[in-house]
């Protein structure tokens, strides 16, 4: 395993060992750095969601991770 990229950020993920070093998540891989920006990105959003279901926090993270890809930087909102 080790060709794996950050879909977010291309960065090599070159010692991909269980949740370490990468986290993979709806179907995309995340280095740690850029897994860590995206909990800063929605714990605000996080905040303000009432109740709190699992299906639309996956939704949430899924949304936060493909527009990151698509303006290859992590956004505020
Ligand atoms: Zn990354």
């Amino acid at each position: 395993m080790n060709d794996l990229k950050c879909d977010v950020c291309q960065a090599d993920i070159t010692s991909a060992v269980n949740q370490r070093d990468y986290t993979h998540i709806a179907h995309r891989e995340l280095c740690e750095a850029c897994w860590e920006t995206l909990n800063t990105v929605i714990r605000p959003i996080l905040r303000t969601k009432q109740p709190f279901t699992y299906e639309w926090y996956d939704r949430l993270v899924m949304d936060t991770i493909e527009t990151a890809m698509a303006k290859g930087k992590w956004g505020i909102r």
